[in-house]
């Protein structure tokens, strides 16, 4: 018997279960170009897509495509959420510049408080960079004097402070996402508030410093002596007098300071 038919039968028969079954592999494998279809996310079979799926409905595919949609945009939302935290963390330079006769304390805070902590001076025409971060940061300054911790000569190392009160007299008060600029330059004219006894301080400390310049001007110190020269014998009881005037135990640089006579914080010697 001639079996040649039969074997061709069962190759063909092989051959039609094979495509049939690897259809799309097939001709996805032959076929595959750029752009042509990939495997369907449903089944799994090359040739066609999610929406052109035969074991999904109309409203299914619908149901896919809003989910894929809402996935895309919440990842977007995911990034650009990201790239706006690392915005918000950067770090820059700030300088301000002091362009007043008296030393300013320099204060940090964040926009959602009214807590101030002291971050640095700036004497009396100097400038000095901070390191800021604009998105949440508040910066304050204020002329030391201001915000000088009890007897001190140190501004308080922290403080609280609502913006635009009247609680103390500001250089600068910014919440620094508001504050255009890498720099500002700071001209106040400032006169410390004075109390009673600051008055009598200023009047006993600036006629004792006048009295100390007249002293300075019309003598010589030698071994702790004043000697006065020849030329003010006349006035020489007046001068040696002038070295037995004591001054208070208590009397600060921050005093001097408010009297209007050198003191460390003008660095005037
Ligand atoms: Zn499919």
């Amino acid at each position: 018997m001639d079996t040649s038919p039969l074997i061709y039968l069962i190759i063909y028969l092989l051959y039609y279960l094979i495509l049939r079954k690897f259809k799309f592999e097939f001709f996805n494998l032959i076929l595959n170009k750029k752009g042509s279809m990939g495997k369907c996310s449903h089944c799994g079979t090359f040739g066609h897509n999610y929406v052109k799926c035969p074991q999904l409905t109309r409203e299914q595919v619908l149901e896919i495509k809003k989910k894929k949609k809402e996935e895309k945009e919440k990842k977007l939302e995911a990034k650009k959420k990201k790239l706006e935290e690392k915005e918000k963390m950067k770090m820059s330079d700030f300088t301000i510049h002091n362009n007043n006769d008296y030393e300013i304390a320099v204060y940090w805070g964040f926009n959602t408080s009214d807590l101030l902590t002291r971050l640095q001076y700036i004497p009396a025409f100097e400038s000095k960079v901070s390191r800021i971060r604009k998105s949440c940061h508040r910066i304050v300054a204020f002329p030391s004097l201001e915000v000088i911790s009890g007897n001190s000569n140190d501004a308080e190392s922290s403080l609280t402070y609502a913006q635009n009160t009247d609680q103390y007299i500001v250089a600068f008060d910014f919440y620094m996402k508001d504050f255009p600029d890498s720099s500002v330059e700071l001209h106040l004219p400032y006169q410390p508030k004075k109390t009673e006894i600051d008055e009598w301080k200023e009047y006993g400390l600036k006629s004792h410093y006048l009295l100390k310049e007249i002293e300075k001007l019309t003598s010589i110190k030698k071994d702790g002596n004043v000697i006065v020269h020849k030329k003010y014998e006349n006035i020489e009881t007046f001068i040696d007098m002038i070295q037995d005037i004591s001054m208070p135990n208590n009397c600060s640089d921050v005093d001097k300071e408010r009297a209007g006579i050198p003191s460390i914080l003008t660095n005037i010697t």
